[in-house]
């Protein structure tokens, strides 16, 4: 059938008569804002790439308000000529291409012509620019309206001022976060556009602090020195490697320099910066056995690659990167990480301390061991006072003896269930209510150590220990603000943290559960406070310290071992899940088996 208007219900019917037309350009601006600028930390990337681009060795930003009052970035670059400027302004104006081919061997960060009109639609705008012999301009618009160009002396390059953004669009103001969550974004979107050009010199100032000014002497070290400060960059290697086609080159961090997420991790492609999970899968492997399973090693790493391997021409707000062969750059990275870590001596790495976690059973030892509850190893970075071996553990006249019954089937007939074996090192087979329990031993030894942790409420402000030598350490200027914000939170689980510097803080005590790691405990607990999910920072370090603690995978343990595991493990509560959620066994049912093997 036929649909005409007059079927239509009478609300539509009104649309329906409404003629098509062209939208007016400053509305087309602010559709366009919407999907470029999302923020002030967008105004902020779009006007220092623009300046990047520019060619610009001097780029300095300042904010105030999180930027949602004032960004202002004032760059020595080319500037623009004064009969360009209105044309800048306009939407699809761009200096940098002009025809398609163009767009496969793009150089600059922008190339839409997109940036200028749309922040300038969503806020009130000051550009002053000088451009060779020139002479200077000013130009001033509100709303990318009313717009007025004048001649102004001014410095050569161009200096943008943004105010008051999205002053038209209140709804979007609306989902603006607070002035500091705004702030800390600026500063992630600075601190990687600085990275990835250690050729230019980079400041950032927020209110009347300055945050960071990088040297621009094109040592990637130096600027990272100049962001994160000195103890950041001592856990970190240079790496650079030389391919037919490929250069790879950057930092990687040192094994023992483990961090909780993969926010560390920095990769920029052609000097792009971009995300992508067959990276982070690279790094993965190249640390392999290296770190445990829920460690990440950080690292800021620049491939070069000829530009037909890779698709550059990817949306502006989004930093995918697709390969031509994800194969060859996997194994590139992984390959060159890996190369640089095994010339690195292991000395007080993770991989030593890895290893014996449990002594051995069979060797003289063994009844001490027993007597003592075993604990010797899996907890030495923990204080005995608050969690002792559990009672149940093995002593000559527990029910559980299994002094001499190594390489037997261990049957107990209490707890019921008895050990088969371990496969691969890492799961432990075992007979339990007719069934076959495969467990994952790091997982189950995980969930025991976090439920003791929990129950012993080891962090509180009266578990603090006085450090016979106060511990400092460097922090960026940003990860000194987090510090003093939130200091009385670490004070109560049992840290005493004291600002030395702009730049510096030392631990005067710290809880005796996290001794040998309270730096990098505090390191983490900075990171984690700066998630806005973040409910209950003890669960997170109890979760911390028992994976530390935890048997690894690959770590090959006894009978009576792994008996002692199953026993404490099977008593806690929810012990069919790790701390983080994941299963910690696999069963097979009896009838299940039966089956399978086509037996019933
Ligand atoms: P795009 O960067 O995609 O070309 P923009 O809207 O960001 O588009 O900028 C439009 C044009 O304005 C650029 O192509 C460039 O010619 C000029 N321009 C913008 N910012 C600067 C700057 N800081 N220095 C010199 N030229 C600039
Ligand atoms: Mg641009």
């Amino acid at each position: 059938m036929y649909t005409s208007a007059w079927n239509l219900p009478a609300v539509w019917r009104r649309f329906y008569k409404m003629a098509i037309k062209l939208l007016d350009d400053g509305l087309i601006n602010k559709i366009a804002a919407g999907e470029v600028i999302e923020r002030p930390a967008s105004v902020v990337k779009e006007l220092v790439e623009n300046a990047i681009d520019a060619g610009s060795s001097r780029i300095n930003v300042h904010i105030t308000a999180g930027g949602t009052e004032r960004i202002e970035v004032v760059d020595n670059g080319a500037g623009i000529a004064a009969s360009d400027v209105e044309m800048a302004f306009q939407r699809h104006a761009t200096s940098k291409i002009t025809e398609e081919a163009d767009l496969s061997r793009i150089h600059t960060m922008g190339f839409r012509g997109e940036a200028l009109p749309s922040i300038a639609s969503v806020s009130r705008l000051e550009l002053y620019t000088q451009c060779g012999s020139h002479t200077g301009v000013r130009a001033i618009l509100e709303g990318g309206k009313d717009y007025k160009v004048e001649p102004y002396p001014t410095a050569p390059g161009t200096k943008i001022i943004v105010r008051d953004i999205f002053f038209n669009t209140p709804a979007r103001k609306k989902f603006l976060k607070s002035t500091v969550s705004e702030g800390i974004h600026i500063h992630e979107v600075i601190s990687k556009l600085a990275l990835s050009r250690p050729d230019i010199s980079f400041s950032f100032s927020n209110e009347k602090k300055l945050y960071f000014k990088t040297p621009g002497n094109n040592s990637l070290r130096d600027t990272v020195i100049s962001i994160y400060g000195h103890d950041f960059a001592d856990n970190f290697f240079d790496l650079e490697w030389h391919g037919e086609s490929y250069t790879l080159k950057g930092i990687i961090s040192k094994p023992e320099f483990r961090r909780m997420n993969r926010k560390n991790q920095i990769f920029f492609v052609n000097n792009r910066l971009v995300k992508s999970p067959m990276l982070a899968k690279a790094v993965d492997e190249a640390y392999r056995g290296l770190l445990l399973s829920r460690e990440y090693p950080a690292l800021i790493l620049f491939l070069t690659i000829e530009n037909e391997e890779v698709d550059v021409n990817v949306h502006p707000q989004k930093t995918e990167v697709r390969f031509r062969d994800e194969k060859v750059v996997f194994r590139l990275i992984s390959r060159g990480i890996r190369d640089r870590l095994d010339n690195y001596p292991l000395h007080g790495s993770n991989l030593e301390r890895q290893e014996p976690v449990f002594q051995s059973l069979s060797s003289n030892t063994r009844n001490e061991g027993y007597n003592q509850g075993i604990l010797k190893v899996p907890l030495q970075h923990v204080s005995e006072p608050y969690i002792p071996f559990s009672d149940t553990s093995l002593n000559a006249n527990s029910p559980y003896d299994i002094t001499g019954l190594d390489n037997k089937v261990l049957t107990y007939s209490d707890c019921g269930f008895a050990i088969i074996g371990q496969c691969f090192e890492s799961y432990i087979l075992l007979e339990k209510d007719e069934s076959l329990w495969l467990v994952d031993q790091h997982a189950a030894h995980e969930r025991v150590m976090y439920n003791r942790l929990l129950e012993n409420n080891a962090l509180k402000e009266s578990h603090s220990q006085l450090l016979a030598f106060p511990l400092a350490f460097d922090l960026s200027t940003a990860q000194m603000d987090r510090l003093e914000e939130k200091m009385e939170i670490l004070r109560e689980i049992g840290f005493h943290i004291e600002a030395m510097g702009p730049n510096t803080a030392i631990i005067r005590s710290a809880p005796l559960l996290l001794k040998g790691h309270e730096i990098e405990v505090i390191n983490n607990c900075l990171e984690l406070m700066q998630d806005e999910h973040l409910t209950d920072l003890k669960k997170e370090i109890f979760s911390m310290m028992a994976c530390k603690q935890a048997v690894k995978a690959g770590q090959s343990l006894t009978r009576q071992e792994m008996a002692i595991i199953i026993n404490e493990w099977l008593q806690v509560d929810n012990f069919k899940n790790c701390p983080h959620g994941r299963p910690t066994i696999l069963e097979l049912s009896h009838l299940e088996l039966d089956k399978r093997f086509k037996r019933k």
